[in-house]
């Protein structure tokens, strides 16, 4: 019997466990149309990041700060002039987004169905509730979840907290994500393991640098070798 000290392993969810980024893309491309009268899409999608990251502060992560974000967007460029008819399809435009059909991440399910037996998993996600709640649903990933955390953001006191209630504290934690600020770097500071995944299409607003003096910080190419991983760890 081996001395295995990981009991708990954390799963981000967007852009880790389902593809999310590029549905945001579509949406944005389609408002910089919207606008297209007023402005070029390039100065458009430079002010709609201002506007989110002034946001976050206020909405918190989702769609729905989102739409707010694309609306005040819209007000600014068009110096208020903006017809309701156009806030309308921005609004359509967020609703859409609620209800895109959930694609999950190659490897996604044979990862966490082999996993669920040896490890207590935990989805741990920023974003809307209800947002979170449905993907979870149709992703078809539910059960392999021991639980599922769904918070307004991703610092070591989240993961400590989270690691402490489930499992063996965060010692024996492991947290996997695409977002090195959100979910790689303050799980290592908690003092698990952050495993890194990239996705291609990351949100500007999660790059950090990769940690370079980590003894716990991990990266793969796909959740496929993920197990390969957890079996050098010992
Ligand atoms: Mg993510």
């Amino acid at each position: 019997m081996t001395s295995r000290t990981l009991t708990t392993i954390g799963f981000d969810a967007d852009d880790t466990l389902w593809q999310n980024e590029q549905f945001y893309r579509l949406t944005e491309t389609h408002f910089t149309e919207l606008l297209a009268d007023f402005a070029d899409g390039a100065s458009i999608s430079e002010r709609l990041l201002a506007a989110e990251r002034r946001n976050l502060q206020h909405y918190g992560f989702g769609i729905k700060g989102f739409t707010l974000s694309m609306i005040e967007t819209a007000i600014e460029i068009t110096e208020g002039k903006i017809p309701a008819s156009v806030i309308a399809q921005i609004l359509d435009t967020g609703r859409d987004l609620l209800s895109h059909p959930v694609e999950t991440m190659p490897h996604a399910r044979e990862t966490l169905a082999a996993l669920a037996d040896t490890y207590l998993l935990v989805m741990i996600t920023k974003g809307d509730l209800f947002d979170q709640e449905r993907k979870l649903a149709q992703s078809g990933l539910g059960d392999f979840f021991h639980a599922v955390e769904i918070v307004s953001d991703k610092t070591a006191v989240t993961y400590r907290r989270i690691f402490s209630k489930i499992g063996g504290g965060p010692e024996r934690a492991m947290m996997v994500g695409n977002s090195l600020k959100s979910d790689i770097v303050p799980a290592i500071a908690a003092g698990s393991y952050g495993v890194f995944v990239p996705h291609e299409l990351t949100w500007v607003l999660e790059h950090v640098e990769e940690p370079s003096e980590a003894p716990r910080f991990r990266k793969i190419e796909h959740l496929g070798e993920l197990r390969g991983l957890i079996d050098t760890l010992g």
